[in-house]
């Protein structure tokens, strides 16, 4: 379940859900993150589609980017605050960061951002969508 809290010190609204914390590790300890082609438990590698959780779009077919449920969501349709938390896999080479996509590439990226935003809006629940993406591991400061 999700809650919002109040940051004493810098007075910001902070969003905790303890469930995200039964997801795996987002990222490696190293600083470089290991490029593969496939992986044979990796739902995000092309042909493993059925390890992810249901697709709510995709471009090309077979598919060049695709959005699936997020299967360790922040926000979902239990709780007092409720949401829709989405992944997309930008392609099948997901170990292409953004700056290594061509421009045919990058504009389904964004496309699929466009599109699935779209369809958000149309629900009459949402009042906000979030796009952001994980890279790399923060630094802790202490
Ligand atoms: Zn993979």
């Amino acid at each position: 379940m999700a809650e919002f809290r109040l940051n004493e010190i810098t007075k910001e609204q902070i969003l905790i859900v303890e469930s995200r914390l039964k997801r795996p590790k987002d990222f490696k300890n190293q600083e470089v993150i290991e490029k593969v082609s496939f992986k044979e438990n990796c739902p995000f590698c092309f042909g493993n589609e059925e390890q992810t959780p249901p697709e709510v779009y995709r471009i090309g077919d077979p598919w060049e980017v695709r959005v699936v449920e997020n299967k360790f969501p922040i926000l979902d349709s239990n709780g007092d605050i409720t949401g829709y938390h989405y992944v997309v896999i930008e392609t099948t080479n997901h170990s292409k960061n953004l700056h290594e996509m061509n421009e045919d590439e990058m504009y389904k990226v964004i496309k699929s951002f466009v599109k699935v935003s779209e369809e958000l809006y149309t629900k009459e629940e949402v009042k906000y969508v979030q796009i952001f993406k994980n890279y790399k591991k923060r630094p802790v400061l202490l």
